[in-house]
């Protein structure tokens, strides 16, 4: 593996200085699929058959509705319907209702994953678990987890990025830890392993002093003293957690 175009906009990630550099390549990917999908691709044959069958997942039609282009959305959206339509029409057709057991009444489910499900349920459940844009994002997210693999070992400015950087969300963190086990060479894991810790537990001991602070900033005695780095300590300590930009404003059509 050479550097390959993953590689610059990785090297960027890691400068934005950002709580996690994979939450920005995420949101990238995700803005990226968002303005192609939506800035000329829809009309694009293969394009259309493909998200005409997944479709998209609720947070993505959300996103997808704010990112503008009414027509475009339109388009995608009634082949999407007509694809819909028919799958149903041969689920339906196919369908016949089972007898139910005298122990699945007595056994009520308490909550809904625990339902067995039958053909049409299951279809469903499939519907709403396809997106065409977390597919991207995947597809692609798992290449610059690659690359930072690679570039960890064969880059010393890129190793010094990573010891420098501010750790990861606790997600993405996960998922390194995954992946590490395949993709470090078992001599350097100590090295990895306790640089990759020591930036999740400083890190994290930090957002939790940020939002300590900004607690204490609530009494009349703090009024009047410096935010130091407290101010957006909620939007930094909750994509900490699970990955997500709250404050960003809706990522709208240039
Ligand atoms: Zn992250
Ligand atoms: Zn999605």
């Amino acid at each position: 593996m050479k550097d390959t175009i993953y590689t610059i906009p990785l090297t960027d990630a890691f400068h934005a200085e950002d709580e996690c550099p994979f939450c920005y390549i995420k949101r990238k990917l995700e803005q990226d699929a968002i303005s192609f999908i939506l800035g000329c691709a829809y009309m694009e044959d293969d394009i259309r058959a493909t998200t005409d069958q997944m479709g998209f997942c609720s947070e993505h039609y959300k996103k997808m509705y704010d990112y503008g282009n009414r027509l475009g959305m339109a388009l995608m959206l009634h082949t999407h319907y007509v694809a819909l339509q028919k799958e149903l029409t041969k689920k339906i057709e196919a369908f016949s209702p089972t007898k139910t057991s005298m122990f699945a009444k007595f056994k009520k489910a308490k909550t809904m994953d625990e339902l067995a499900g039958n053909p049409i349920s299951e279809w469903v459940n499939e519907q709403n678990h396809t997106c065409y844009v977390c597919d991207y994002i995947d597809k692609n997210f798992i290449r610059y987890m690659n690359t930072f693999f690679y570039l960890m070992e064969t880059s010393p400015d890129f190793m010094a990025l990573f010891k420098d950087c501010k750790g990861f969300c606790v997600t993405h963190f996960g998922d390194l830890m995954a992946l590490s086990d395949t993709l470090v060479a078992d001599k350097a894991k100590p090295e990895f392993y306790s640089i990759l810790f020591d930036k999740m537990q400083t890190n994290l001991k930090r957002i939790e002093e940020d939002l300590s602070w900004f607690i204490d900033k609530y009494d009349y005695r703090n009024k009047d003293a410096d935010w130091k780095n407290s101010k957006d300590a909620i939007p930094r300590g909750i994509q900490k957690l699970v990955g997500i930009y709250v404050q960003d404003p809706p990522f709208k059509e240039k």
